[in-house]
């Protein structure tokens, strides 16, 4: 399971200077689309053989300048209920202001760890400066500074260090030829009300296994003749004590139920459409790849013409607009109350599982996709010509990863990327999973 660590720290000492340092270089191997401001929140951090999610909760707050104390004071208490290690940015420039003092205080209550960041050491004259930390009572200050990269590799080392020795292999603790499912979504969508719907009233539980340490459990069930985990987290489970409609909430909250899934059941209230809140939820379940079912839920509430044929397709339509590039994937309209659909809702979730691990032969690949590739091949690039030569499935990947020799791989770009995609989702049936297309060099 993962470890998740929160930013946190009043505005303008350089908490997202510092996200983006620690994300950096994670980024540039993934190849996100960059640019969309959700990106800004959530990373994941690759160090030596550790692997982390990291959580700038300072990028939700639109105004930054004139924040209300109550606000952070709300986001560092988030941050304290999720995160595995806690980091205090605090600005040596400037030393401690008031606002320092009374996130100090909230932390300084906590038993989870927390790493006193003194940040802005652009040089090591400066760390003199840092002495004044001390006084939070939080532990050494760790200098460091965001821009130029000093002190980042010491304090990844001290950030790994208070992770949980790793647990038990996933494995161990659940059959892996099952799948997990995480129902997410926003406060209200009615994911508590579909999970009881799910488990009905005789909660059909095989087994119940305890995260250890950790909030997320695994509950198997067996329904609707399906085998299967359903990942719960306390998030889900309790309810909150703070506003729930506040957005890094609920982000915060499905990241764990997200990275222990194989599937996700996106909830979607049909009452009122897609929402920032929704975008962000999926682009978390698009940056760890996994399976996606949408459930527009509540569909008893809509009105008669909105559950016409027609008035149905609009709304998918309108979905996948939203959340384009990625289009392949199932929407089911339901109803938690009413148990309309429910059934469906797992099926195709199941579905999903077993084209996540599809896997086509190399010979079947390239019969269907060397012709294709044949008609229209990738543009020439500065005059020269690319060859596709040989096409392969990764036999072992998370999610089906496809491997293109090609003479010249560097000038494939997005848009063939993006048909070579399109064409292997038309020919086999990868509904509702990522897909990833690497290009390699044909001489190696
Ligand atoms: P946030 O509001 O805490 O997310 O802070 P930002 O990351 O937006 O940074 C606030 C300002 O501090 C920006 O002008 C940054 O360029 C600057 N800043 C961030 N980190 C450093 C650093 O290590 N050294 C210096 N000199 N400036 C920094
Ligand atoms: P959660 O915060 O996502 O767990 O949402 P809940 O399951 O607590 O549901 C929020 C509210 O929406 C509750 O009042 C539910 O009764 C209601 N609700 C959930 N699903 C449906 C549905 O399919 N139809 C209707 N009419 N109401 C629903």
């Amino acid at each position: 399971m993962g470890n998740l660590v929160a930013i946190v720290g009043r505005p303008n000492v350089g908490k997202s200077t510092l996200f983006n340092r620690l994300t950096q270089s994670r980024r540039a191997i993934v190849n996100e689309q960059s640019g969309t401001t959700r990106d800004r929140q959530y990373g994941k951090v690759t160090w030596g053989s550790d692997e982390f999610s990291i959580v700038d909760t300072g990028g939700w707050i639109v105004n930054s300048d004139d924040i209300f104390e109550d606000e952070i004071r709300k986001q560092v208490t988030i941050a304290i209920d999720e995160a595995d290690v806690i980091l205090f940015v605090v600005d040596i420039l400037n030393g401690i202001t008031d606002l320092d003092n009374s996130i100090a205080q909230i932390l300084r209550k906590v038993k989870k760890k927390v790493l006193v960041v003194a940040n802005k050491t652009d040089t090591f004259d400066l760390q003199y400066n840092a002495a004044e930390f001390y006084a939070f009572g939080l532990g050494d200050p760790l200098i460091i500074s965001a821009v130029n990269g000093l002190g980042t590799g010491d304090l990844l080392d001290e950030i790994t260090k208070h992770f949980a020795p790793k647990e038990k292999d996933d494995k161990e603790l659940y059959e892996d030829t099952l799948p997990r499912f995480a129902v997410v979504g926003r406060p209200n969508a009615g994911k508590s009300s579909i999970i009881n719907a799910f488990i009905g009233e005789d909660r059909n539980i095989v087994t119940d296994i305890a995260g250890t340490t950790r909030d997320s459990i695994y509950t198997r069930y067996n329904k609707f003749n399906r085998d299967f985990y359903l990942v719960d987290t306390a998030g889900i489970r309790k309810k909150a004590k703070v506003n729930e409609d506040l957005e890094y909430y609920s982000v915060i909250r499905s990241i764990r139920a997200i990275e222990n899934s194989d599937v996700c059941i996106l909830m979607i209230d049909a009452t009122r459409g897609i929402e920032s809140q929704d975008l962000n939820i999926f682009s978390l379940i698009q940056k760890n790849k996994k399976g996606l079912v949408v459930c527009v839920n509540k569909w008893d509430l809509v009105s008669e013409e909105q559950k016409t044929a027609k008035g149905q397709k609009g709304f998918e339509s309108a979905i996948r607009e939203r959340l384009a590039p990625f289009t392949d994937f199932p929407i089911i309209f339901a109803s938690a109350i009413t148990k309309q659909r429910i059934f469906k809702v797992i099926e195709t979730a199941s579905e999903v599982f077993e084209n996540k691990k599809r896997k086509v032969g190399t010979h079947e690949l390239m019969e269907f996709m060397m012709p294709a590739i044949e008609n229209y091949p990738p543009p020439a690039t500065k005059g020269k010509y690319i060859k596709i030569k040989y096409i392969t499935q990764l036999p072992n990947a998370q999610v089906p990863t496809f491997l293109f020799f090609a003479n010249l791989p560097q000038y494939v770009k997005e848009p063939y990327r993006r048909f070579l995609e399109n064409k292997i989702r038309s020919q086999w049936n990868f509904r509702g999973t990522p897909i990833q297309i690497f290009m390699r060099d044909k001489s190696k």
